[in-house]
């Protein structure tokens, strides 16, 4: 690597400003992208507590002179880019110079050991809160090894905002797997104490690495594809509509070997996959785009997540074709390895155009109650001096119309079935009996950081029902879940709880409070709105209803049932 200097000032005034170091996962990220940077072949990552107690970077690469590493640390010292001129055509990931001293200043010291190939021998240095505290000759392999001490420890502010080690270790092994696959030519090992998080053999294609992420079965349906265009050409890999998620989590766009969040090119993919899949539904896919230097921008976002694209339309288009071509021609799968742990077990078929996440079938019924002075009903009388109800139809897929005594109801039919099912679940789970044995035990294919979610949610989950253990590889085979109804017995269904429970709402793997989390799985597999229901099945949600102990607000607190009196009725029609 070229010599590092000292940015001038109109130079560092042209960089995006912002602070880069959110979390543990960072500094993983801006010390790995140095290692590729110093083309390294192969980047161990070490950490301890989730990155809070220690990360260390080991790579084989070209290493620093003792010169420069004095220099590595200082604000604005880069050997990547001279002047503002180079900002224009970035081909390194790194450029601005500021990483090094950013996470020195956040941490309690810094070490690091470093050689380059024609020196006999490597350097040492300390830093203590990102003031240089010793430095020496040492020895030392070819490259650089980093390690950084307790983070944020002099920002407290910073550190009370981090999750636990668990939680930071899924972030760090997100950032690992978007290295990984699309530097499939470098070797990463990423792990905690004994455990290995993440690992992945050089290779000459990325094949290696989306066997481990997607899983055999999945990775056999997807479907390769190439495009090219002026000053920019696309590879990549799209998933078949039978592997699909309930978030965009396994879609990965890189530009220029960086992982962004392109919103062209995620719209083309898209839209390419509509028609196809149901609603809310996301494919897997990978899509790599290499694009001349000058045709893109990396510097509008400190984090360099997002960029800016010339020849946006065009690519899109291009884009667009190219992948719905592939979904409609299996012509072209990708070449897999066969999976280590054999044969995977028959997955029953998902039923996918019944299930959302629960994030968005609570969203859905959550559509706001237009007539504020018309409250909630109030008191409840028992269960059995409860009023009939006469139902006279639904409206807008969403509320049940109905009389009673008192005057005119309405019902949110998701907010009924929800409390239903939460007031069932919760008897279940009192009376141990939430459990409920699967026929057929069904395989899940988990991604590296699910791996590490279900280890520390294992208790809590075999607490409502979830009976599970590891098959070999990235696939675990579940033999019971909670008694949700057939409806869950299915890997895509068992996958989207699992996933839930993991990435969404307050509940935790330790939270003592159980009624989160059959809150949650409350909320799946029940009636959503915008389905239509026959009198039948009204009258069967009302009569369930009317069973509840506490049929007035949904599990979330939020009504299930409005009453306009005879008084509010005057009061519309201007009789009082
Ligand atoms: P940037 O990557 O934007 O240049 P950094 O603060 O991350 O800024 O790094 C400063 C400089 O230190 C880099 O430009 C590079 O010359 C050198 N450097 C950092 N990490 C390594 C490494 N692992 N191997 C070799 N050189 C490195
Ligand atoms: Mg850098």
């Amino acid at each position: 690597m070229a010599k590092i200097r000292l940015l001038d000032e109109d130079t560092i005034n042209k960089i995006a400003a912002g602070e880069v170091i959110e979390r543990p996962a960072s500094v993983v990220k801006e010390l790995v992208e140095n290692s590729i940077d110093a083309n390294a072949g192969r980047v161990l990552i070490e950490v301890k507590d989730g990155g809070k107690g220690f990360i260390k970077i080991t790579d084989d690469g070209c290493g620093m002179g003792a010169e420069d590493l004095t220099l590595a640390f200082q604000k604005h010292a880069t050997s990547k880019i001279r002047d503002a001129g180079d900002l224009e055509r970035i081909s390194t990931l790194g450029f601005r110079g500021e990483a090094l001293a950013s996470i020195a200043s956040v941490s309690r010291s810094v070490e690091v050991r470093t050689k380059t190939r024609d020196s006999l021998s490597g350097t040492y240095l300390r830093l203590e809160n990102g003031k240089i505290a010793e430095t020496k000759e040492t020895g030392c392999p070819v490259g650089t090894s980093i390690t950084v001490w307790d983070l944020f420890y002099n920002v407290p502010a910073r550190r009370k905002h981090l999750k636990g080690a668990e939680a930071e270790l899924v972030h760090i092994t997100d950032i690992i797997t978007e290295l990984a696959i699309i530097h499939f030519d470098i070797a990463f090992d990423l792990f905690t104490g004994k455990r290995t998080l993440f690992k992945s053999a050089k290779s000459d294609s990325w094949d290696d690495v989306l066997l481990r992420l997607f899983g055999l079965k999945a990775l056999q349906g997807m479907a390769a594809l190439q495009a090219e265009g002026r000053g920019w050409s696309i590879s990549g890999v799209v998933g078949d509509a039978l592997n699909l998620r309930s978030s965009p989590d396994r879609i990965f766009i890189f530009v220029n070997g960086r992982a962004v969040s392109s919103k062209a090119i995620a719209t083309a993919l898209r839209d390419a996959y509509r028609n196809i899949i149901p609603l809310g539904k996301s494919p897997m896919a990978v899509i790599s785009l290499e694009i001349s230097p000058e045709l893109v921008d990396v510097n509008v976002h400190p984090a360099k997540r997002e960029i800016r694209l010339m020849h946006e339309d065009e690519i899109s288009s291009v884009l667009f074709q190219r992948v719905a071509e592939a979904l409609s021609d299996h012509a072209k799968p990708v070449q897999a390895m066969p999976a280590s742990s054999g044969e995977l077990g028959e997955q029953s078929l998902a039923d996918p155009g019944t299930f959302g996440t629960i994030a968005q079938s609570c969203e859905q019924s959550t559509l706001p109650i237009e007539m504020t002075e018309m409250a909630p009903a109030e008191a409840m009388p028992p269960n059995k001096e409860r009023p009939k109800l006469k139902i006279l139809g639904q409206i807008l897929k969403l509320y049940i119309v109905a009389v009673s005594e008192q005057g005119l109801v309405l019902v949110d039919q998701h907010a009924a079935a929800e409390r239903i099912r939460f007031e069932r679940l919760t008897k279940l789970y009192q009376s141990r009996s939430i459990r409920q044995e699967l026929a057929e035990p069904i395989a899940i294919e988990l991604s590296p950081s699910e791996k590490i979610m279900i280890s520390s949610w294992q208790e809590t989950l075999e607490d409502i029902g979830f009976e599970f253990s590891p098959f070999g590889g990235n696939t675990y085979s579940v033999r019971a879940v909670p008694a949700l109804g057939r409806r869950l017995e299915s890997a895509e269904a068992v996958h989207d709880i699992l996933r839930d429970l993991f990435l969404r709402g307050k509940v935790g793997p330790d939270s003592t409070n159980r009624d989160d989390i059959l809150k949650l799985l409350a909320c799946r597999g029940s009636i959503k709105s915008g389905k239509e229901l026959t009198i039948a099945e009204m009258n069967r949600l009302l009569q369930d209803l009317g069973e509840c102990d506490n049929p007035l607000t949904c599990p979330h607190g939020r009504p299930v049932m409005v009453v306009i009196d005879q008084n509010q009725l005057e009061r519309l029609f201007g009789r009082r």
